[in-house]
């Protein structure tokens, strides 16, 4: 998309919330725009703005998704079923392709993420890069739970930016949001949240991948902790190349 264009679609969120963003997604790409969902805070946030909007009844605006890596928690996964019930909504769950994870344990090991760096990043290619491919194909725009003070090189985020790798738009409602906003709106929703953050657990991927953290501790020390900090990253978010989230 050239520079011009999409500064005209930006101008166009200005003063809006991120109920009215979702909202104005769906209208303008209809059957084209994604919600994608890690069941993270942020993530249950936005899906609970999106089912007060009337975006995911039994007509869908927003086609809702969430990666099964294999290696999740199973606070996770019974998250996934909880905000299902509780909203009366069905997310499309991918997987990684069987023969792929098959020719990858056969090769290096179940958890091959811990020889090194290049192991890990194929780990996080084949259960989590690959299946965001298939999840994003055919789509214009795909929404996520960024937030500009999750990590410092994020700072200068827009909130609709140009996906390059992906060939879309994606759009972060909540940029500008802090925890203590995200937790306000959970605690006021009664949104269902992953246990785990009560124990020390702000950011919650894989669970051989992600580990507690203590009171002072970066929220994103937990993932990853064996890894150099310039190399925790997992493909999901590059800007131009840079990292800007891990997941
Ligand atoms: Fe594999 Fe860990 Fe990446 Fe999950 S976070 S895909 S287990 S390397």
């Amino acid at each position: 998309m050239n520079p011009e264009a999409l500064t005209q679609l930006a101008r166009q969120l200005d003063g809006l919330s991120p109920a009215q963003m979702l909202t104005w997604a769906a209208a303008k790409f209809p059957r084209q725009a994604a919600l994608a969902s890690s069941l993270g805070a942020e993530d249950q946030v936005l899906l609970d703005m999106s089912v007060k909007g009337g975006l995911l009844t039994k007509d869908p605006k927003l086609d809702l998704f969430t990666l099964d890596t294999g290696r999740l928690f199973p606070e996770t996964i019974d998250l996934l079923a909880q905000s299902e019930l509780h909203y009366a909504v069905q997310f499309r769950v991918l997987y990684p392709d069987t023969a792929e994870v098959e020719t990858m344990v056969a090769s290096a090991g179940i958890n091959l993420f811990r020889r090194s760096p290049e192991d890990r990043h194929r780990c996080c290619g084949v259960r989590k890069v690959a299946p965001l491919r298939r999840a994003l194909q055919g789509k214009a725009i795909w929404i996520v739970g960024l937030r500009s003070d999750q990590t410092a090189n994020r700072a200068d985020l827009a909130p609709l930016v140009w996906d390059e790798a992906n060939r879309l738009l994606k759009l972060s409602p909540l940029l500008q949001w802090s925890d203590a906003e995200v937790d306000a709106y959970l605690d006021e929703h009664q949104v269902p949240r992953n246990p785990l953050h009560a124990q020390g657990y702000p950011s919650i991927g894989c669970a051989p991948c992600t580990r507690a953290i203590v009171p002072g501790e970066d929220p994103r020390a937990g993932r990853w902790w064996w890894e150099q900090e310039s190399q925790r990253e997992c493909g999901l978010h590059l800007e131009n190349g840079r990292l800007v989230r891990n997941h």
